[in-house]
């Protein structure tokens, strides 16, 4: 299991240093892995304060150049070296606020693989979409055209729009139709495995049913994983 704490644009460097303390001394199992995404300015921070070796740090974004003339953006090398191993790529945020479509989203993971990084690869559709009748195959296309082939190990996050930050979840059954759905595609079309991870409204309360969805390879916590104390419920309720 994986479970990764996407804090976004949140958490200033006092509320990180507290929360870096707060989980210096927990046990963390060698089965469930916990990686933390903090803004890209607070990298370095994390990397320096955090002592506990079990505890992975990523990226939220990464661009698809190694380096030269973009101005405001980070370099998949530059994430490597400040100690990433995991980048995020094609938040529905990104996707609806910076305009990224799959097509980017796939140029900026082949990089990131290329810097040694492990893809982190964000779909979902919208309520639109879902009551239209479309997910799965909306779904499918998003899997298609933003996964490249350079991987040795990828995940994809399940992502509904209309989940994120709203305390809506899909049901079980629309979770694990999803999930399999990508794995089957990844696994028809590439010929290699991917893991998946559920995220949106994921908390404390359902972090354990949803886990224990066939399929589920863990979740993508934005808005709990604030908070260390749901952040290390929802870390524990993945350990068997
Ligand atoms: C996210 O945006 O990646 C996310 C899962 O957010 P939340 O957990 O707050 O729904």
């Amino acid at each position: 299991m994986f479970i990764a704490a996407n804090w976004k644009m949140n958490l200033n460097k006092n509320q990180i240093y507290d929360f870096i303390n707060n989980i210096q001394d927990f046990k963390f199992s060698n089965d469930v892995e916990a990686c933390i995404f903090p803004s890209s300015i607070f990298i370095d921070y994390v990397a320096n304060l955090n002592k506990n070796s079990s505890i992975l740090l990523g990226a939220q974004n990464c661009h698809f150049s190694e380096k030269g003339a973009f101005t405001g953006e980070t370099s998949p090398i530059s994430l490597k070296l400040l100690g990433c191993n995991y980048v995020l790529l094609g938040h529905s945020e990104r996707r609806i606020n910076n305009n990224e479509n799959s097509n980017y989203v796939r140029k900026c993971s082949f990089s990131a693989i290329n810097a040694d990084l492990i893809p982190i690869i964000c779909v979902g559709e919208s309520l639109e979409t879902r009551d239209k009748g479309n997910a799965l195959d909306y779904i499918k296309n998003q899997v298609h055209e933003s996964l490249p082939e350079n991987y040795k190990q990828a995940y994809i996050a399940y992502e509904p729009i209309w989940s994120i930050g709203t305390g809506q979840i899909p049901s079980h059954y629309e979770i694990e139709e999803i999930h399999t759905l990508i794995k089957d595609e990844v696994k028809k079309v590439t010929n290699k495995s991917v893991k998946v991870l559920y995220g949106g409204s994921v908390n404390p309360k359902n972090a354990k049913e949803i886990m224990s969805i066939n399929n589920v390879d863990g979740t993508l916590v934005g808005g709990a994983s604030l908070n260390v104390k749901d952040f290390l419920a929802i870390y524990s309720s993945a350990v068997k």
